[in-house]
């Protein structure tokens, strides 16, 4: 059977690696991106452009969007000129983005209505899983249509169906609450050792051996001490995150003392001009609470 023809709108940080990966993979592409440049590398490398996200899922079987943020979706997915006004009947929708699940139930709605199939489809293993094709696919839907698109996601990584649809974001926030208060802690583990004079790379090489090792203190650890806050995973959408779970706890009624101090921390990197930060830079707002600087002795 002939490969779908994929429609992917939003080649940032994130989109750019996972769609060059589906070009290689042999599938054709059309892309669009508000950034025309963004646009042109992917093109560069194969894709064809369209005008819209209406034009793009006019032109495509399943149509993936890697969007910032949950107003963003609303706007590709249900507005004038999206994603559903131009889907053909039968097409499948997979949001990748992580958004609201609330918002993923409500386009799953609009887009069944309109004859169309619809995934929620976040990720995690960041920029480099992206570009590895080794990232996390948490999947919200039916099991049909997730059988359908699995050729597809294999190419991005490893899916997983939670459940219905919302489901996947669900798992996502869940995901967020442990990285976002993970490395709130690293922050604060080495902003106390280094203010008693110990070098933190040494702390994160020891601790990284015992029972606090995870993925977030060996990788995010190591680029703290190096001072590496380039972009990756910018503060402002890991804030939004904490946003979309300290909504969601609102709305299931669900107590998050720690995380909602997390979200707070994150909130004073954007409204302090530091939104553009990679999140291991939160550490940047907990040294201004110690006074000190925390870097590796060696650099
Ligand atoms: P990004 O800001 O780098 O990219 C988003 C892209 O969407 C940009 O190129 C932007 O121009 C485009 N865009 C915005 N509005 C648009 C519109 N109306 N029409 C078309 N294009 C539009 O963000 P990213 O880091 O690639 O993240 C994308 C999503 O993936 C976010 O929801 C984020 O939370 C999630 N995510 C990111 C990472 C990461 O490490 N960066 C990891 C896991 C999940």
């Amino acid at each position: 059977m002939a490969k779908p023809t994929i429609g992917f709108i939003g080649l940032g940080i994130m989109g750019r690696p996972m769609s060059r990966n589906l070009l290689n993979a042999g599938y054709a592409l059309v892309v669009y991106d508000i950034v025309k440049a963004a646009v042109d590398e992917i093109v560069a490398a194969g894709a064809t452009a369209g005008s819209s996200a209406k034009d793009v899922a006019a032109r495509s079987d399943v149509i993936i969007t890697m969007l910032p943020d949950t107003p963003d979706v609303e706007k590709v997915a249900l507005g004038e000129d999206g994603v559903l006004a131009g889907a053909r009947p039968g097409s499948i929708y997979v949001d990748m983005s992580t958004i609201s699940p609330v918002m993923a139930e409500k386009v799953a709605k609009a887009g069944k209505e309109k004859g169309m199939r619809v995934l929620d489809a976040p990720v995690s293993g960041g920029d480099v899983g992206a570009q590895k094709g080794t990232l996390s696919i948490m999947v919200g839907g039916d099991e049909a249509t997730f059988n359908e698109v699995l050729p597809i996601f294999q190419v991005m990584g490893k899916a997983t169906l939670c459940g219905g649809n919302g489901a996947g974001q669900v798992v996502k926030a869940c995901n967020q609450v442990l990285v976002g208060v993970t490395i709130a802690g690293v922050a604060e583990a080495l902003t106390l050792g280094a203010k008693a004079g110990v070098d933190p790379a040494k702390i994160v090489e020891v601790l990284s051996g015992g029972l606090a090792r995870c993925g977030v203190l060996e990788n995010r650890g190591k680029r703290i001490v190096q001072r590496d806050f380039a972009p990756g995973f910018r503060c402002r959408l890991h804030y939004k995150d904490m946003r979309i779970i300290v909504d969601a706890a609102q709305a299931y009624g669900v107590p998050l003392p720690i995380a909602s101090q997390v979200h707070e921390l994150f909130k004073r990197m954007v409204v302090s001009g530091r939104g553009e930060y990679d999140h291991t830079g939160l550490i940047t707002a907990i040294e201004e609470l110690a006074g000190i600087e925390v870097k590796a002795h060696d650099k």
